[in-house]
């Protein structure tokens, strides 16, 4: 063979090695797919095109709630041992999956589909604490059961109902609930049904309002709920002394709330009243700390948004005369721009217990804008004029200032001074 021609044959031996396979691999495209799992991706993040053996570039990071959630990477069908990083090389089409963690306490809720079947081998999931069950699901779990229809998700309770936007916040087990299928005269579910009518027309407290249809068939009725049954109607408030009740006009259930929710040493109050205005007084969960040794009580604008008194007025009454060192008035984050607020001490005016009232003290600020960090406004008793014991603070909120009404909640204390002097 000449040399030349062993040149020629040696670089078409070449050119077949290196470049055809060049020109072969280039014609293979592969489709790099983003799974975000929960998280979300920009729809162009969403599809990569690669060529073979072609270096992966920077992948997207796809979003979510951060608070929640720590982005572990992209893994290959979701397998934990597959990861795909930046520089991995394109073998064929990929789904990739993103995995994340959660970085705070789950709870499990489970799907007991009882006799039923549950389409998905997922039987749980794992739901953040105290966050909504879509946080993990698009849609509750399909299940099926021969001659039935899943009509819902039950709490097991079987009685609540649950949603895509139902908080857990406890490992729960739900159960499914089913529909009977009732087949026409054909054997088919194609009942051919009159018009819909009501069977309930307004929803109450103790019955869901339903309508119904009956098939001129079979006469089958089906019903369906169109509004849930409602909270009691409860009527007027009915004061008491210590309480006040109402009573629903539907079912005749009753409810009372007792005026006075003492906190906090208890050993030194004897009562609270509202002395004056249609505000009403009731048990109130505590708002916020008070100082240590403050008696808590709680009255409210009655009326809701149309407070009709001109002024209401709390009396916080001790069981015997004490040294007082501060009064608080805490309100429940509600706004009353401009509100006043007034203060009066009773107090013991001579060694035979005779009781004097001071002047009243007021307090222009409003709510939101002066107040001390446990939301408490505090008046010192120096601010009195008073060097006494005290029998009873007088807390008085003035209405209707420029229609600036007070609504809402507030609590009266007192802290008694610490070596009683
Ligand atoms: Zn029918
Ligand atoms: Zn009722």
């Amino acid at each position: 063979m000449k040399r030349n021609t062993l040149i020629k044959l040696l670089i078409v031996c070449m050119f077949c090695l290196l470049v055809i396979p060049m020109i072969a691999s280039c014609g293979t495209k592969y489709t790099i797919t983003f799974d975000p799992n929960g998280g979300t991706l920009d729809e162009a993040d969403m599809t990569l095109e690669m060529g073979e053996d072609e270096e992966l570039p920077r992948l997207p990071k796809p979003k979510r709630n951060t608070k929640i959630y720590k982005f572990l990477g992209w893994f290959e069908d979701g397998d934990e041992d597959e990861e795909v990083e930046e520089g991995d090389r394109v073998r064929g089409d990929m789904e990739l999956v993103a995995l994340w963690e959660i970085k705070v306490p789950t709870v499990t809720v489970e799907f007991n589909p009882g006799e039923g079947a549950l389409e998905s081998e997922e039987t749980f999931v794992e739901v953040p604490q105290g966050e909504r069950l879509s946080e993990v699901l698009k849609g509750l779990p399909k299940a099926s059961l021969d001659g039935y229809k899943l009509e819902g998700w039950y709490l097991p309770d079987g009685t609540t109902k649950i949603g895509l936007t139902t908080i857990f916040d406890a490992d729960t087990i739900l159960v499914a609930k089913w529909d009977q299928i009732i087949l026409c005269k054909d054997g088919t579910e194609n009942h051919n049904y009159n018009a819909w009518v009501d069977k309930t027309l307004k929803a109450t407290c103790t019955e869901p309002k339903i309508r119904s249809h009956v098939c001129s068939l079979c006469g089958y009725e089906e019903e369906d709920e169109v509004e849930p049954a409602k909270g009691h109607q409860y009527g007027d408030w009915v004061n008491g002394q210590m309480e006040r009740t109402h009573v629903c006009g539907v079912c005749d259930k009753s409810e009372s709330q007792k005026f006075v929710n003492v906190t906090k040493n208890e050993g030194f109050f004897e009562k609270i009243e509202l002395v004056s205005g249609e505000g009403s007084m009731w048990a109130m969960p505590a708002i916020s700390t008070l100082v240590d040794g403050t008696f808590e009580v709680y009255a409210t604008q009655g009326g809701g948004c149309s407070p009709k008194s001109s002024e209401v007025r709390i009396e916080l009454t001790l069981k015997e005369a004490q040294w007082v060192d501060v009064v608080c008035i805490t309100s429940n984050s509600y706004n009353p721009t401009g509100a006043t607020f007034q203060i009066m001490l009773t107090y013991e005016a001579d060694a035979d217990g005779n009781v004097k009232e001071s002047d009243p003290v007021l307090r222009e600020s409003s709510f939101g804008k002066d107040m001390l960090p446990d939301g408490s406004f505090t008046y010192k008793t120096s601010q009195f004029d008073v060097s006494a014991r005290i029998k009873k603070v007088t807390l008085i909120v003035p209405m209707g200032n420029d229609g600036q009404d007070f609504i809402g909640e507030i609590a009266l204390g007192c802290v008694p001074s610490s070596d009683n002097k």
